[in-house]
């Protein structure tokens, strides 16, 4: 791996996706005097707007790829369901893509990603696969009749998973897109914290304090800074992570998600190669945001300092939440929006971090 510094400012870096997460990379490489290219097949996509340049095409455009990767250094993205294709043609036009096509391979396939956590020694919820409706039930009763199935590939915000308790329900299969799925076991946690990491181009390794998680319908609505799980528990989180970086031979910021059992004992629920929602609030309550230090980290600089210098808590707005912007402002919360111009129900529409000073 190169080590060392593969951008300087005034370079042009690419970012393959267009949502929120390219956008806040995007504003965080031109704070660092980079240039931000864009690639989505999205039209007016969030960080498009925020961006020098966007090419809007298909993943599958190869001559606009390598038109795209003939106008940067070097590519990151924001989105790990970006063909692995697309993010090897990138390499292959001789730009460094980081993460890379084979994290992807690793991370698209809920089954892979699953299996590679146990190789390396991190406990997965208890999980069993499914190939074809009638799988459902016996992978249910095999993991005590209390679960969840989920698709295998392409999902997000808890799309493509149905609950399981005792009997599937017959529509279950062709819920989760009648394709490749598993059963996990339904963990009965107490709470969920995710670590969220960064990893550089020499093998340092950084974590920002792992905060704890609210979801609910699949859908992250607030994180807690700084958790207030026992620091065994969070201190064993940071090594795991570090072991999957290190396995990864990883480079930027990556995010574990973690259920914490009721009797104390940490499972991982997935990772996600790229800044994750639920570490937002870095960028308001500690010295170096993930987004500078996922730009940090893909440039081959040296990584900042993920001090956290405030308590606090962020909240997701989803769907119409977005009209109680002023509100934000008003109680004096940090106010983040993605530009999105419609407020679909669920959907991502901006956040906001409420701090105050650390305990
Ligand atoms: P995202 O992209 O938002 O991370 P996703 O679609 O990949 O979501 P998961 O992370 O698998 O979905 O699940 C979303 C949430 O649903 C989890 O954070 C957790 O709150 C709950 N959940 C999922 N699987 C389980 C499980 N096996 N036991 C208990 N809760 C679960
Ligand atoms: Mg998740």
């Amino acid at each position: 791996m190169t080590s060392g510094p593969i951008a300087r400012p005034g370079d042009a870096i690419g970012i393959l996706g267009g949502g929120q997460l390219g956008r806040m990379l995007a504003m965080a490489a031109a704070d660092l005097g980079l240039d931000v290219h864009i690639f989505t097949p999205e039209a007016d996509s969030p960080a498009a707007r925020v961006a020098k340049r966007a090419w809007v095409a298909d993943w599958n455009d190869t001559a606009a790829l390598k038109e795209f990767a003939a106008s940067i250094v070097a590519a990151t993205l924001e989105f790990e369901n970006v063909p692995v294709a697309a993010a090897d043609l990138i390499e292959a036009a001789g730009k460094p893509m980081r993460p890379n096509g084979r994290t992807l391979e690793r991370t698209q396939d809920r089954l892979a990603e699953k299996m590679f956590l146990r190789e390396i020694g991190i406990e997965p919820a208890p999980f069993a696969r499914v190939d074809e409706p009638d799988d459902i039930q016996k992978a249910l009763d095999s993991l005590g009749g209390n679960g969840v199935l989920k698709s295998r590939f392409s999902g997000y915000d808890g799309k493509g998973q149905v609950r399981l308790k005792g009997k599937a329900p017959a529509n279950a299969w062709a819920d989760v897109g009648a394709g490749p799925s598993l059963v996990e076991a339904w963990i009965e946690h107490d709470r969920e914290i995710s670590v969220i990491a960064a990893r550089g181009s020499d093998g340092a390794f950084v974590a920002f304090d792992p905060p704890e998680n609210d979801h609910s319908g699949g859908i992250l609505r607030r994180s807690v800074f700084p958790s207030s799980a026992p620091q065994g528990v969070l201190d064993e989180a940071v090594r795991l992570t570090k072991r999957l970086a290190e396995a990864l031979d990883y480079v930027g910021v990556l995010a574990l998600e973690l259920f914490l059992t009721r009797d104390g004992k940490l499972l991982a629920n997935e990772f996600a190669p790229r800044v994750h929602n639920s570490g937002h609030w870095t960028q308001d309550a500690c010295r170096t945001g993930q987004f500078e230090q996922h730009i940090r980290a893909v440039c081959g600089w040296p990584l900042g300092d993920p001090t956290r210098h405030s308590d606090g808590e962020m909240i997701n707005l989803l769907g119409e939440d977005v009209l109680g912007w002023e509100s934000y402002l008003a109680e004096g919360a940090k106010l983040h929006l993605y530009g999105k111009r419609h407020a679909a129900n669920g959907r991502k529409m901006g956040h906001v971090t409420r701090l105050r000073p650390r305990s």
